[in-house]
């Protein structure tokens, strides 16, 4: 196994990937901002099953946190990735500054309509900052597939239709949440959480569960289950910022259900303490 590459240039990562492509290698790339769990790791795995070479890229992207966000205390854990990503057989972690991603640089992308609801309403600005760096980093390390997670699951559809409309020459995969044993969604804000504010997270599981089991016991109401959700996470959570059943194709809160409607998924947003989870499940509707 070659060792891992670490890349903080931009330069570094454009050569290192163009003599990847001159050895005839499929290059798959994920795109973290580190701390990495067993989430990201499976993103890992699913590149490096498909790809001839697998690069991680680890950047706190400023420009997708809003002001009084938790940009300055986001939890960096650079040895234990390391040391993960080069257990698994990474090829190169890529891994720039701040300034060598921006420099000052001032265009940005402006992005698709999906990302105006929820997230967009809630982090204005943020999926402006997710397309711009996650375009940026396309650019810098230009690879064949990205691997992304449902775990978040409108930046997954915000950044497949950016792939879409600015014909980027890649090939998107998202990839199911990974969860820990009691439901919880592995989120590296975890980290954040008190075992007491932990325990009151699993509400988000326990509540696309819920929904799940009505759907599947034949309600077809989608207001009334999202009503249903929307006070269960208030009974447990600090405040909720949405808690819903959408059409996964458009994010459109689903009240009848159409009837040829085959998924809708339900979709949280909330804050326990001071740390804002989110989560999502698919839910097939049987016929
Ligand atoms: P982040 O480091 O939070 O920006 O996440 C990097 C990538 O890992 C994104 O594509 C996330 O959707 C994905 N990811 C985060 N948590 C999970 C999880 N629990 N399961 C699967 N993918 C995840």
């Amino acid at each position: 196994m070659q060792a891992l590459q670490v890349w903080k240039t931009i330069g570094q990562a454009q050569a290192g990937c163009a003599a990847l492509k001159q050895a005839g290698k499929r290059i798959g790339v994920v795109p973290t901002m580190g701390a990495l769990h067993d989430g990201h790791l499976s993103l890992v795995r699913g590149s490096l099953a498909q790809c001839d070479a697998t690069v991680v890229t680890i950047f706190v992207n400023p420009t997708q946190f809003g002001p009084g966000e938790d940009l300055s205390r986001y939890p960096q854990t650079w040895d234990q990735d390391l040391a993960a990503l080069s257990e698994l057989g990474v090829d190169a972690v890529f891994a720039p500054t701040v300034e060598e991603m921006y420099a000052d640089g001032t265009t940005f992308v402006e992005p698709p309509a999906i990302s105006k609801p929820l997230e967009g309403v809630h982090r204005p600005g943020h999926f402006r900052g997710v397309a711009t760096i996650v375009l940026k980093l396309f650019h810098a390390v230009p690879a064949d597939a990205a691997y992304f997670g449902q775990k978040d699951y409108q930046q997954a559809m915000v950044v497949s239709r950016m792939v879409q409309d600015l014909n980027c020459p890649i090939e998107m995969n998202v990839l199911p949440i990974v969860r820990d044993a009691d439901g919880l969604a592995l989120s590296s804000r975890n980290a954040y959480l008190t075992p007491a504010d932990r325990q009151r997270a699993l509400a988000l599981h326990q509540t696309l569960r819920d929904a799940k089991n009505r759907i599947e016991q034949g309600c077809r109401d989608g207001e009334e289950i999202s009503e249903g959700m929307l006070s269960s996470l208030s009974d447990c959570v600090d405040s909720v910022e949405y808690a819903l059943l959408a059409d996964p194709a458009t994010l459109d809160p689903i009240s009848a259900f159409p009837k040829t409607i085959s998924a809708v998924i339900g979709l949280i947003a909330v804050y326990v303490g001071k740390t804002r989870l989110i989560d999502n499940e698919i839910i097939h509707v049987p016929s």
